[in-house]
């Protein structure tokens, strides 16, 4: 693969249009379910609440548009194509996830 600076990541096999549309569709769930529950929205410190994943959301679309999207906040390296389907808002590499939670 060659790698040049700004766009060193391989596309997942998704297109830029149907990844924001998973994005967005995210979001949307995130923000109902904020409204649903409330409380779970409060303590914005703690990772894993509803206002930190929107966080994401937003940051993952930010990159998308910069073209920087899917690339591992902690080391830049590509995250996993896998780990993107299953979280399109992932800010991190599984190796670096893995570091974090440990
Ligand atoms: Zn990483």
């Amino acid at each position: 693969m060659l790698v040049t600076a700004g766009r060193l990541w391989y596309k997942p096999d998704v297109d830029d249009d149907s990844l924001r549309a998973r994005l967005e569709e995210l979001r949307i769930e995130l923000m109902r379910r904020s409204v649903r529950n409330p409380s779970s929205s409060r303590s914005s410190s703690k990772r894993g609440t509803i206002g930190a994943d929107l966080e994401d959301v937003a940051r993952a679309m930010r990159m998308l548009e910069k073209g920087t999207y899917g690339i591992c906040e902690a080391c830049g390296l590509p995250i996993s194509p896998d780990r993107l389907d299953a979280n399109p808002a992932a800010r991190l590499c599984l190796e670096d996830q893995r570091k974090l939670e440990r």
